[in-house]
């Protein structure tokens, strides 16, 4: 396409944008009121402890089943949902949702003491007050504050330090935990930490793929975990695939993991499937 000369190309590639547009915008009106009519749900994968491999919570995570087009991802709609704003109603939505769903578990299952994490996005982070929605939630569901982990990504806290510090810090003296999730994809990583309160970091799954095969993923993994052991800080690995990726890290001492290898995300009642 690109030696098509200026007009045709032109034209093309207005066109090609014009349909992008015009899916967002339509995505966008598709994707308002779709928790009501029911077409949001939450699939839950289970997180487990490496060394014992006991299991100890699981990650929300939304899923989209759109009436026309079949199941969307999490990577298209949550981009729409930041943009245009809708996610200022769908995350307190998810949130309620899946601290009832825990709720739940520790009442059936009361040895399980499981915690549920959920993702946040930035612009939840920036705008309202997400101290405030945590602890209303929690008093409405009836979820004690240890079973809620807040996950946030890295470029979510920068930029902002010091209001995303000081209100992470009253999450936490709520006895809620805050993971830093796809940690290590951003540039500042390590410095962060310094100024940004969390309990635990997710290495992202980048990293744990290539720790068989790639002796400066296993270092930067290794140092990862040290280092956020030697500040007093959980490390959860993501995208576990393989049983020797497993074994590697929990010789490494990284603390609990999720990924394909130890369980796909699922709908609830198949979570529980796992509890019972
Ligand atoms: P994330 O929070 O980093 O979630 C982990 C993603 O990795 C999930 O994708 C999960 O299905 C996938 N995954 C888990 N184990 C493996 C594995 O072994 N291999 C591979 N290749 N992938 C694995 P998913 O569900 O498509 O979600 C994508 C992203 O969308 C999430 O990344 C999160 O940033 C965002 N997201 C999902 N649900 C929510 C939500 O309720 N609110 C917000 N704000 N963001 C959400
Ligand atoms: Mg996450
Ligand atoms: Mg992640
Ligand atoms: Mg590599």
């Amino acid at each position: 396409q690109a030696k098509v000369a200026g007009k045709n190309c032109h034209r093309f590639y207005s066109r090609a944008m014009d349909q992008a547009v015009e899916r967002r915008v339509s995505m966008e009106q598709d994707l308002r009121g779709a928790w009501e009519r029911g077409e949001l749900s939450l699939a839950y994968q289970p997180v487990y402890r490496l060394e014992d491999r006991s299991l100890v919570g699981a990650e929300a995570l939304l899923r989209w089943h759109h009436p026309e087009h079949g199941m969307i991802a999490p990577s298209v709609f949550i981009d729409v949902a930041e943009q245009s704003g809708l996610i200022e109603t769908i995350g307190p939505q998810v949130l309620r949702a899946a601290c009832a769903d825990a709720v739940a578990w520790r009442r059936d299952f009361p040895a399980s003491n499981l915690f549920v994490s959920v993702n946040v996005s930035p612009r939840q982070l920036r705008n309202g007050d997400l101290a405030a929605l945590v602890d209303h939630t929690l008093a409405q569901t009836g979820l004690p504050a240890d079973g809620l982990h807040i996950e946030l990504t890295e470029t979510a806290v920068i930029g902002d330090e010091l209001r995303v510090s000081s209100l992470l810090a009253r999450l936490r003296d709520a006895g809620v935990k805050v993971w830093l999730d796809d940690f290590g994809t951003g540039f500042s990583g390590l410095s962060h930490l310094r100024r940004v309160p969390v309990d635990g970091v997710k290495i992202d799954r980048s990293f744990v793929a290539d720790v068989l095969r790639d002796p400066d993923d296993l270092a930067l993994t290794t140092a990862i975990i040290a280092m956020a052991h030697s500040l007093g800080i959980t490390v959860v690995a993501e995208g576990v695939e393989k049983e020797g990726q497993y074994d590697v890290l929990r010789e490494r001492g990284c603390d609990l993991a999720q990924g394909y290898w130890l369980g796909y995300p699922m709908n609830v009642h198949d979570f529980r499937g796992l509890l019972g």
